[in-house]
């Protein structure tokens, strides 16, 4: 199967090259803020000419053609951009030689790239929050990177990466398992994208790999929860830990932050004060340190869940709207302690990574409807309780008496949805009813107007349960999946 891939490495440059890199990085930004300008620009004097001309008694249709014929057509692809940006350049940049073009045109495509989104958002044409024009990048602000796909850039040996203009450049971990790849010849080296983040050099490479056929463990199926006090809880009962260190590092970034608070920082009018620089230095490396033990341990795990097993099932969760809450005011306030463990565990990203990695190894992601009853279901005889506060960590059963942590609860009902579906798709030869949906974040959106049926609100539940519970039940029993309309909001 080919597939791109990215090989990551921090890289340990000597004071030459990492002006070098900074330098070229500051290239990049640069073309990118002097196209915002030149596109902002052009936009100002259109809508200038514009009303002039409607002013002197034309039409909005006549005006604009009017005013497009005066001034050209607006620079707002790659290309575009890129021929306005070699005319200018010997003007504007004198000093352009001194870096790889590379440096320039990576700017610039990431410009066009914010013009589109932006223009398919004031469109409508493109989904989720809406995107606003491109704004300037700041010195310090932005994320520094530039992004390198034609000339010279290579794995020279174990230890060290080429790139073209800044020389060769030791890494700080080994290069041996993506420079064998080359070797071998069962990779390709497609682009190098260089970037700063917390004082530290990376570059990654986007590698076309084959990579070889893998068969999981046919038959095995595994319900996957995000845990808000560990990683994650497996329906097989295993509780996958958060990574070690992971709560030491949380302390000092604990710490650190109130350290920033005392000192003079720069929202109070002035520069901040040297003290107030080192302590935000620190916590922006104590950051880096909690995020890149999160994404570890997160690899580490998905990775094990597709190779083993022939099925992952998660749940579909709605994390901005979980989410949104915290930052309102009043009593809504108190979710806030309970949102930062929800987008710790990140689990948008612990999807993200199932879904490309089941690929790989020839397993099957599948994601739960969002209006399945996970975590209000009892795992036991399935019957689904009206409301379940959040903090309740403990899931008690008030049929059966079941009492068995909260997220394990969840998992094990998630598993036990591919095995039910599994039955009734053998039963009938077709998936009617589904409550699943294989893929994308796009297909699950999707999915919520397949339903039909209007979602009723909790409170309409709880005036019906006792019928609701019945029909659900009933269903959970003769092992077709209940209707997920009926039962309301999981969350
Ligand atoms: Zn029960």
């Amino acid at each position: 199967m080919l597939v791109t891939q990215a090989y990551r490495f921090e890289l340990d440059p000597n004071d030459k090259c990492r002006s070098k890199l900074a330098s070229h990085a500051g290239a990049a930004r640069f073309a990118y803020n002097w196209g915002v300008s030149l596109v902002s620009d052009h936009l100002a004097a259109r809508r200038a000419l514009v009303v002039l001309a409607i002013w002197q008694g034309a039409g909005r249709e006549d005006a604009e053609c009017w005013a497009d014929g005066l001034l050209g057509p607006l620079p707002w692809t790659l290309p575009a951009l890129r021929r306005a940006w070699n005319q200018a350049k010997v003007a504007v940049a004198p000093w352009w030689a001194e870096n790889s073009k590379e440096a320039y045109n990576s700017g610039l495509d990431a410009l066009a790239r914010g013009l589109d989104a932006w223009s398919k958002s004031r469109r409508g044409a493109r989904k989720g929050p809406r995107v606003g024009f491109p704004r300037f990048k700041t010195k310090n602000g932005a994320r520094r990177s530039f992004k390198v796909t034609t000339g010279v850039f290579e794995v020279t040996d174990s230890r060290h990466v080429r790139l073209a203009r800044i020389g060769v450049i030791r890494t700080k971990e080994p290069t041996a398992k993506l420079a064998g790849l080359l070797d071998a010849g069962a990779g390709r080296v497609l682009s190098a994208t260089v970037s700063q983040s917390a004082g530290r050099w990376y570059v990654a490479f986007g590698v076309e790999v084959t990579r070889p056929e893998y068969r999981a463990a046919p038959g095995r199926v595994v319900g996957v929860d995000v845990g808000v006090k560990s990683l994650a809880v497996l329906s097989t009962g295993e509780v996958v830990p958060n990574p070690k260190h992971l709560s030491t590092y949380q302390r000092r970034m604990a710490r650190l932050q109130a350290q920033c608070a005392r000192r003079a920082g720069p929202a109070r009018g002035q520069a901040p004060s040297k003290r107030w620089v080192r302590s935000s230095a620190r916590l922006g490396r104590a950051h880096a340190k909690v995020a890149s033990a999160r994404t570890d341990g997160l690899h580490k795990l998905t990775t094990r869940l597709v190779k083993t097993h022939e099925t992952v099932v998660v749940e579909n969760l709605n994390v901005a709207g979980m989410t949104a809450s915290a930052r309102g005011s009043g009593h809504w306030r108190g979710k806030a302690g309970l949102n930062r463990a929800v987008l710790d565990t990140a689990p948008g990203e612990l999807r993200r990574q199932l879904a490309y990695k089941a690929a790989w190894y020839g397993s099957r992601l599948v994601v739960a409807d969002r209006w399945y009853p996970s975590s209000k279901t009892c795992s036991r005889c399935k019957t689904v309780k009206a409301k379940l506060s959040l903090s309740e960590r403990t899931y008690r059963c008030e049929r059966c008496g079941l009492v068995i942590d909260r997220d394990l609860n969840a998992a094990t009902n998630l598993a036990f949805l591919v095995e039910s579906v599994t039955s009734i798709g053998t039963a009938s030869g077709a998936g009617t009813g589904t409550l699943l949906r294989r893929g994308s974040r796009a297909n699950a959106q999707g999915e919520e107007r397949f339903m039909g049926s209007p979602r009723c609100s909790s409170t309409n539940c709880e005036d019906g349960t006792s019928s609701e519970l019945e029909k659900t039940v009933t269903a959970a029993r003769q092992q077709v999946a209940p209707k997920p309309a009926l039962v309301g909001s999981d969350r």
